[in-house]
């Protein structure tokens, strides 16, 4: 790596991942360079009308990293730090996450610089329907299918949804996934995600010899992955003996009443004092001794000055990109099974794709038929990486890196370029 190598930058962290794969497999400077490179990047800056009845400009970004194997993927997030590097890591790793989970979608990201939790909901309507309208021509069920990320909601993929539906003149709703369920989003979407984590934790469970119901859980994210990992575990007879949040931990070794804490929070605003549990340190408590360690919060949280504190022996990756690139050797040398997260979170992108094919065909599956076809997907995928990895010798994350990029340059090869 680089003198100057920003542990902490996606795109710096997402290129370090690349490199070690595509060395692995031997992939010639060429492919290399096809693959590296976004097919697409679009910048758009986008005039609103704030409530006040000022104009302001917010600068947006669509990077279509890959179309190769089917249409670009990938959720929009409106930050106010969203940086162009920021959104074409996140577009790669949509195309690597796809690839290992075998659905027919490249990868796409995009992102709004603004600040969701200061603007109204009718400025964030007139800020998404512009930034739609801008690309009319690049969005499409057959093209670029976006979903919302961190700030946007199913509300703001229904807006996508209808401001796209009125410029074709009819109403498409396989432009966005994530939508409201009324409006031709899928059952179980909510849950995918951490529906995901699930199946993959009690393989690797599995794996190890250990009963679910010994297994020992820490959850770091009581949002939308964490929080439905840890039901779902629970509810599966694990013991989710921990669970962290930004603002403290809460601990109880018999095992946490998941829906009693979700109760708790809402009614505090907190999961701590939460009286089925003892409050324990939130930095501490990411080291301690447990059987699955499930970070799903946010990024770079397992690092090179963490990483040997850590003390679970299956890490499974709810968020993307909890651990950096410098932390994977500490992690390797101290045995621990890491699920990566373009396996361990690819749950909601495959329910995604679930929610993309009922809208075409305009058939919409019950909510055991999308559990069934998510695990028989999870499944196939855990063991596809972890086969790869064993016959390989390499870890679990580089043997996911090297199936996807192996199979997009496959079908790159397939296509031949177009000249
Ligand atoms: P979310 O906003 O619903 O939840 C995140 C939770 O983490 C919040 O409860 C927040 O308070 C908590 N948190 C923030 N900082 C924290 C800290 N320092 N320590 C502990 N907790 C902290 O977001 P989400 O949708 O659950 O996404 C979480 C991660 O999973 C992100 O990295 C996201 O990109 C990734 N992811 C989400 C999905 C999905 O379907 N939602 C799919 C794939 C990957």
């Amino acid at each position: 790596m680089p003198h100057s190598y920003d542990e902490f930058n996606p795109l710096e962290a997402a290129e370090a991942r690349f490199d070690l794969a595509a060395a692995a497999l031997n992939l010639n400077e060429g492919m290399r360079k096809v693959l590296r490179s976004p097919a697409r990047e679009v910048i758009i800056h986008i005039p609103v009308e704030l409530d006040n009845g000022r104009l302001e400009v917010f600068t947006g970004y669509r990077v279509q990293h890959s179309i190769a194997r089917g249409p670009a993927k990938g959720g929009i997030r409106y930050a106010p730090d969203v940086t162009l590097d920021e959104v074409r890591a996140l577009a790669s790793w949509m195309t690597w996450k796809c690839a290992v989970v075998k659905i027919p979608f490249g990868g796409g990201k995009g992102g709004v610089i603004c600040d969701p939790s200061i603007m109204s909901d009718r400025e964030l309507e007139r800020l998404t329907r512009r930034y739609t309208a801008e690309l009319i021509d690049i969005i499409g069920p057959e093209s670029d299918v976006p979903a919302p990320d961190l700030g946007t909601s199913q509300q703001t993929m229904a807006w996508i949804m209808d401001t796209y539906s009125m410029h074709k003149r009819h109403t498409v709703t396989a432009v966005v996934t994530g939508k409201p369920v009324d409006l031709g989003g899928s059952q179980g979407r909510t849950e995918a995600t951490g529906r995901g984590c699930l199946i993959v934790t009690l393989q690797a469970l599995k794996k190890f010899g250990i009963e679910p119901k010994q297994a020992r859980v820490v959850v770091q994210g009581f949002g939308n992955v964490g929080g439905q990992a840890a039901r779902l575990m629970s509810q599966a007879g694990l013991k989710v003996v921990t669970l962290i949040e930004w603002d403290g931990a809460v601990h109880n070794p018999a095992g946490l009443d998941i829906d009693a804490l979700g109760a708790h929070r809402k009614a505090t605003g907190s999961i701590v004092n939460f009286e089925g549990g003892e409050n324990v340190d939130k930095d501490e408590a990411l080291y301690l001794e447990c059987d699955v360690l499930v970070p799903a919060a946010k990024e770079n949280v397992i690092h090179s000055a963490n990483a040997h504190k850590i003390r679970a022996k299956i890490i499974c990756e709810g968020a993307n990109g909890p651990t950096t690139a410098l932390a994977d050797p500490t992690l390797k040398a101290k045995g621990i099974f890491v699920i990566p997260d373009i396996l361990a979170n690819a749950g909601g992108v495959t329910v995604s794709y679930f929610e993309w094919v009922q809208d075409r065909q305009g058939y919409f599956w019950s909510e055991e038929l999308v559990n069934t076809r998510l695990e028989e997907i999870m499944t196939a995928s855990f063991r596809d990486v972890v086969n790869y990895a064993e016959k390989h010798d390499v870890d679990n994350r580089t043997a996911a890196y090297m199936l996807a990029l192996d199979r997009v340059a496959f079908t790159i090869k397939q296509r031949g370029l177009y000249a």
